[in-house]
């Protein structure tokens, strides 16, 4: 943006800039209505009347740096690499994350999360939380954006089972996968609320934790850090 300074006369006056701005601002109007009118009567199929993206049933690709929702990663085992060690919920200014810890079956790992919650309707999608993290736990990279709409509070509150699956997800459909499912459930959704039996409503936090996700039975045998080796003999 040019400083005040930096203007011309002609860019000081302003009133040269409006106009510019109202005259593009009626051309989009007429056009879109022009072709909004031509489409009534079967003509000018090839021309878009919009020029918005109608999402969901288009949607433009997210760039790669895109901070989407949250995913916990996962060791090579498929266990869950987050250590419960809470810096992420520390970090958190909107203080949505809730960790409940428990004793790992693992000799070579401390803690585990029992439960990993992200409340998305307090969330800012700040990233400190996958900053804060010291074993790139969570991660951002799911290019799908938060849940927009839900018939409980409830559902808006992701659990360690779906922050899990996104990583599951990714893995296995690449970074459009999360998105696809999302729309999915949208439209798994929509039939149920518009079905005029309304069968019983679920949550989707009531529905089962997804099938392709499982605990390791056996402890994994990791190699033991030698802290004083590693410390330089300190
Ligand atoms: S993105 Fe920011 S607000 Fe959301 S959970 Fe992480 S630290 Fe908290
Ligand atoms: S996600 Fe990272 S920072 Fe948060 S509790 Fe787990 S290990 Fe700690």
């Amino acid at each position: 943006m040019k400083r005040r300074e930096e203007m011309t006369l002609w860019e000081r006056i302003y009133l040269p800039e409006i106009l510019k701005g109202l005259a593009i601002t009626n051309y989009h109007f007429l056009r879109n209505f022009a072709v909004n009118v031509a489409h009534l009567f079967g003509a000018a199929k090839s021309h878009r009347a919009s020029a918005t993206t109608k999402y969901p049933e288009e949607r433009k690709r997210y760039p790669d740096t895109f901070r989407g929702s949250h995913r916990l990663t996962l060791r090579e085992d498929n266990s869950v690499r987050c250590t419960a060690c809470y810096l992420c919920a520390t970090a958190c200014p909107a203080q949505c994350i809730f960790i409940e810890a428990g004793e790992s079956s693992n000799p070579h790992i401390e803690k585990f999360p029992v439960r990993y919650e992200i409340d998305t309707l307090r969330c800012i999608y700040c990233g400190l939380c996958v900053d804060a993290c010291p074993c790139d736990a969570i991660r951002m990279d799911t290019y799908v954006h938060p849940r927009i709409w839900g018939f409980d509070r409830r559902d808006f509150v992701e659990t360690k089972e779906q922050l899990i699956h996104r990583s599951v997800v990714l893995a296995e459909r690449g970074r459009d996968g999360n998105m696809q499912e999302m729309l999915e459930w949208y439209s798994e959704q929509d039939e149920r609320v518009y079905d005029p039996l309304r069968p019983e409503l679920r949550t989707f936090t009531e529905r089962e934790a997804p099938k392709d996700y499982r605990e390791p039975k056996e402890p994994v045998d990791l190699p033991v850090i030698d802290r004083e080796r590693a410390n330089g003999g300190r």
